[in-house]
């Protein structure tokens, strides 16, 4: 049932009737950090641009001095983004008993930072970093201290501006930027995310599902649901019959599969649902 008709305060109420006294999966996508100052691809006022590859990034040494050399600039960045309201409220949830599972979209760790510990980081984490030959996984902290070891004075050179959602920026010329290997095997070193062209690991999709079929309700926060990583939990809580709650600033991909809809800004809407769950509680 769609409910633009009613008025957004109404709707507003509807949303936290159902998401009130159950227990909710969230699913966050990059709108929910955008409070945090970390754009989103595919916000209103973003402009249409894609990330690397995988097939780009296996492709050979270039593309991977591209992307590490502009990812080396936006971490620096990135690392400094803390949790907006919209991440309290949800670490506040979780700590009430209303969310049995946090499944984000987003790969900047704030969920985590925030306190969340529910929390399925469904494209994996920046801040981890994965050899692709002996899959030994490491800290991001570290390697980029290495890189900036490697590369001195380079971040100070290039003070880019647009830092995107996985950390990465615009840069022209990066053909000086010195990659490291990895420590253990000389391997080449990814950031553990899933890339496009990636599939999300079976298991932790799993996961997801099985936390959805125990749901009382499914509330997307700040995602357009564009990427079907995302959007087949809504269909799949949609087919069960489980409640769908989008709030969302825009359209959605998710829209008609919703029971109720909010175009809102997850900074305004989950500190209400996090405050009626308290009184409830109380
Ligand atoms: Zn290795």
């Amino acid at each position: 049932m769609h409910s633009g008709s009613l008025s957004s305060s109404r709707t507003s109420d509807a949303a936290i009737d159902l998401l009130t006294g159950g227990s909710i999966v969230a699913l966050t996508g990059a709108g929910l950090s955008t409070d945090s100052g970390i754009p989103d691809y595919r916000g209103p006022n973003s402009p249409a641009r894609l990330p690397m590859t995988y097939q780009e990034f296996v492709s050979g040494p270039v593309a991977r001095q591209r992307y590490w050399a502009r990812s080396h600039i936006g971490w620096g960045r990135m690392k400094r983004a803390v949790p907006n309201p919209g991440h309290r409220a949800l670490a506040a949830l979780e700590s009430a008993g209303a969310v049995r599972l946090l499944v984000t979209q987003n790969v900047d760790g704030l969920h985590e930072a925030a306190g969340s510990r529910a929390v399925c980081a469904l494209h994996g984490r920046i801040a981890d970093v994965v050899c692709l030959s002996c899959r030994s996984g490491t800290s991001r902290a570290a390697l980029h201290e290495r890189m900036g070891r490697l590369n001195p004075g380079f971040a100070e050179t290039h003070a880019a501006s647009d830092v995107r959602p996985d950390g990465d920026v615009e840069l022209s010329d990066t053909t000086d930027f010195v990659v490291p290997e990895c420590t253990s095997c000389g391997g080449v070193l990814k950031p553990d995310v899933v890339f496009f062209g990636e599939n999300v690991p079976k298991d932790r999709v799993q996961r997801c599902f099985d936390a959805v079929d125990a749901a009382t309700a499914l509330l997307v926060a700040g995602s357009s649901l564009t990427v079907l990583s995302g959007f087949r939990f809504v269909r799949h809580a949609h087919k069960r019959g489980i409640p769908v709650v989008i709030v969302n600033r825009g359209p959605t991909r998710g829209d008609d599969l919703a029971t109720v809809k909010l175009d809102l800004g997850t900074s305004d809407f989950l500190p209400e649902l996090s405050d009626a769950w308290v009184a409830i509680g109380a």
